[in-house]
């Protein structure tokens, strides 16, 4: 068996992956790991696929893949992914801010320590502020959802037990949460390592603050859906009882005070004159309306969640 997959995701880098291919080659062969580099491009609209191509005949360990456009990073480490035979699966960034120098420890935490995942932290990081105060904001955010006690879910540089890999299904802005995702299916031995981080040296970064923003929606949808996909009446039922019991509270307050009002002789408003009235019928009617959506949620996940989820971890088969 490999010792050790590095996926890379690959979106218009060409510049950078002889240097980054020749480093990783060097940092595996002087500790002896036996390795493959898998290289996916994402539709990288320069010669990147034809690089690879040139990287791959002079080193048989550098495998490619193709995609017939650009499809995001997520994809592009999927399919690295799926195609991964190493006992450990490291992820880098192609453009040589993440240094494969990180790997055999990395490799020694997973492998000696036994945990199912390790996170780079790229506590001196060299990007512009740009991206260094969304980062801090989104990483607070997705500790706080998460309670993952990560402080970088964005670095590139990971490493994982394949068979974590090989259970998680990521997809939109997903690779940021790998971690989360891991957790989720079982694999909670989460660890980190603070790693080095270099400026980009040749390109320009592909992430902007509209990517970032992609991102934080997949992460409130994501815990959102893994939470509830199974009982949405939990969520909505909830928010209509809230709704509908603050409704009702108000209306009986308000015929509370009419009827002590012409008990005592004192003039009050009539209910139905109140602007507070109003706010208590909207609030009914939202309560009724949450339990019906949450109610027509339950109809919907009703087939689904008469299947048993779960995930195999490990298998052992008959000999003969
Ligand atoms: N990348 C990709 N597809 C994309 C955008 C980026 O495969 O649509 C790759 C890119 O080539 C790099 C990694 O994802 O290897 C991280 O991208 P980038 O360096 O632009 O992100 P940043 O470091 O600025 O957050
Ligand atoms: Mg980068």
């Amino acid at each position: 068996m490999l010792q050790i997959s590095t996926v890379i995701p690959v979106f218009n880098e060409e510049e950078s992956l002889p240097e980054l291919t020749h480093w990783i080659s060097r940092v595996m062969n002087d500790h002896g790991f036996s390795y493959e580099i898998i290289l996916v491009n994402d539709g990288s609209t320069d010669s990147s696929w034809e690089v690879i191509g040139e990287l791959s005949k002079k080193n048989g360990n550098i495998k490619g893949l193709n995609f017939t456009r650009n499809y995001g990073k997520s994809a592009a480490l999927d399919a690295g992914f799926s195609q991964a035979k190493g006992k450990v699966v490291v992820t880098l960034d192609a453009d040589l801010q993440d240094s494969p120098d990180e790997i055999p420890a990395l490799y020694q935490m997973i492998v000696e320590e036994g945990f199912d995942v390790v996170s780079g932290w790229k506590k001196e990081r060299h990007d512009p502020i740009s991206k260094t105060i969304p980062s801090r904001f989104f990483n607070g955010v997705t500790r706080w959802i998460s309670g993952i006690k990560l402080h970088d879910f964005n670095c590139g540089l990971k490493a994982y037990k394949l068979k974590v890999v090989k259970n998680i299904q990521i997809y939109g802005e997903m690779h940021r949460y790998i971690p989360l995702l891991a957790k989720w299916n079982g694999y909670t031995k989460i660890g980190e390592k603070v790693v080095q981080h270099q400026a980009r040296k040749y390109g320009y970064s592909k992430f902007g603050l509209e990517r970032f923003l992609n991102g934080f929606l997949d992460l409130i949808s994501v815990s959102f859906v893994h939470r509830y996909k199974k009982k949405p009446m939990h969520f909505f039922g909830l928010l209509g009882t809230i709704s509908f019991i603050s409704g009702f509270v108000i209306t009986v307050w308000l015929i509370a005070q009419k009827i002590y009002s012409i008990r005592e002789g004192v003039k009050v408003r009539e209910v139905v004159d109140q602007p507070v009235f109003f706010l208590a019928l909207v609030a009914l009617i939202v309560g009724v309306q949450l339990f019906v959506t949450g109610f027509i949620a339950e109809l919907m996940t009703s087939n689904q969640s008469k299947e048993t989820e779960y995930k195999i971890d490990e298998q052992i088969n008959c000999s003969e």
